[in-house]
């Protein structure tokens, strides 16, 4: 859920983006924060995004995915401390998501705002 570039404790000011495909999502953003994706038994996550357009309602713009941690496009950029703990080896992750692109069917629960 986390992002750097906005303040994230409102999920309505997620920016990564989740656009559609064909049959697939295609997700372009960056998350800070997040504990356990350094960990090499962390094999997938549940991400936060954007889904729904300018028109659609705040609250109802944001939607949540399945996304494989091996999947091309992910980055994991470094390892964060807390008051110089780097809690490891779980750690918390900064990643970047250029063009990764799943199923569509790993929408949980439908996409929001359409
Ligand atoms: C050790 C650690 C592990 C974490 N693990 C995860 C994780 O696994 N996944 C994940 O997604 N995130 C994770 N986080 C991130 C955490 O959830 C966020 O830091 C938290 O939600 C706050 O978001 P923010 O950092 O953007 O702060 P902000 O949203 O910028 O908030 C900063 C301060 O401003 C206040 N504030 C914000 N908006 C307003 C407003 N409109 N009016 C008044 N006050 C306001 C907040 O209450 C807070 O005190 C982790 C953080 C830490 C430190």
């Amino acid at each position: 859920m986390t992002e750097p570039a906005v303040a994230s404790s409102d999920a309505t000011n997620i920016r990564t983006m989740i656009m559609r495909d064909g049959d697939h999502w295609v997700i372009n953003g960056r998350k800070h924060w997040i504990t356990g994706a350094g960990n090499i038994d962390c094999k997938i996550m549940i991400l936060m995004g954007r889904t729904g357009t300018a028109e659609s309602p705040t609250y109802r713009s944001q939607s949540q995915i399945l996304v494989p941690m091996d999947t091309p496009g992910i980055t994991l950029v470094r390892p964060m401390e807390t008051f110089g703990d780097d809690d490891c080896p779980k750690g918390h992750m900064e990643i970047l998501f250029e063009d990764v692109r799943v199923p569509a069917s790993n929408m949980i629960w439908g996409e929001a705002g359409a």
